[in-house]
């Protein structure tokens, strides 16, 4: 499988920096040989469509519904509509400023599924639980509740991302070996929970990767690519790490 490199961009980026930013990927992008993903403002989506062969654009967030009187969501069916190809449910900024709780994750995944979206389901636990030891339990329970009875449609449409808290945005990553351990747990979670899909789904860490740290992580059996936050902002950052990912 080709490794995945998620660029999500936040609550970044300017018209005139974008433009940028592509111009100087696409002068590389040839080279690339990594799933090269980047999530925008969904506000940036549109001037983006078409900008690049190889990169594919996704959503940072999705609503949990179609359609209808829900002021100032955005439906997975229109960014579907638009070119998106994936959104992310469940980051923990979402789940700590927006107060977003399982259900309310489990059918913004089913909405983005239904509408044809790639999804990038993240999950993670805090410092406090780590060092309590529950990040196994934390971990067990988002996804158990995060992803109960939804039904993927094909083996590529759902990623995990594994983003402990208390490593993003931080500069401490974990280790290669303490996100390899999660990973592990979580390919055993996917396998139970989808028998014949779940051995194959993408599973990307994210937490402070950069450039230094890309490739001790991707040399892990069970990750697949990461999720990356601050690094990805910069578009010589952003590059490197497709180039490295390339080389897997
Ligand atoms: C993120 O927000 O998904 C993230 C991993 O951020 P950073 O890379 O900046 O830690």
């Amino acid at each position: 499988m080709s490794k995945y490199i998620v660029g999500n961009w936040k609550m970044n980026q300017t018209l005139p920096e974008i433009k940028a930013y592509f111009e100087y990927v696409e002068k590389y992008s040839a080279k690339f040989n990594c799933e090269s993903w980047i999530a925008p403002q969904a506000i940036h989506l549109a001037p983006l469509m078409n900008k690049s062969k190889k990169i594919v654009l996704g959503a940072q967030n999705s609503a949990p519904f179609d359609k209808g009187a829900y002021t100032g969501e955005v439906s997975p069916v229109a960014l579907k509509e638009l070119g998106a190809k994936f959104t992310i449910v469940g980051h923990s900024e979402r789940r700590t400023y927006f107060k977003e709780h399982h259900a309310l994750l489990n059918k913004k995944t089913e909405a983005a599924l239904n509408a044809g979206l790639k999804v990038i389901f993240c999950v993670g636990e805090t410092a406090q639980e780590r060092n309590d030891d529950r990040t196994f339990v934390v971990i067990e329970e988002q996804l158990r509740e995060g992803l109960k009875s939804i039904i993927i449609p094909n083996p590529e449409a759902l990623l995990v991302a594994y983003e402990p808290i208390w490593a993003i945005g931080t500069g401490m990553n974990a280790t290669a070996s303490q996100a390899q351990e999660v990973h592990e747990f979580i390919r055993v979670q996917l396998k139970d929970t989808f028998p014949t899909t779940g051995k194959d789904l993408p599973i990307l860490y994210g937490g402070s990767v950069n450039t230094e740290n890309i490739e001790s992580l991707l040399a892990q059996r069970d990750i697949d690519g990461a999720l990356v936050g601050g690094a990805s902002l910069k578009p010589e950052d952003y590059t490197k790490l497709c180039l490295l990912a390339s080389k897997f």
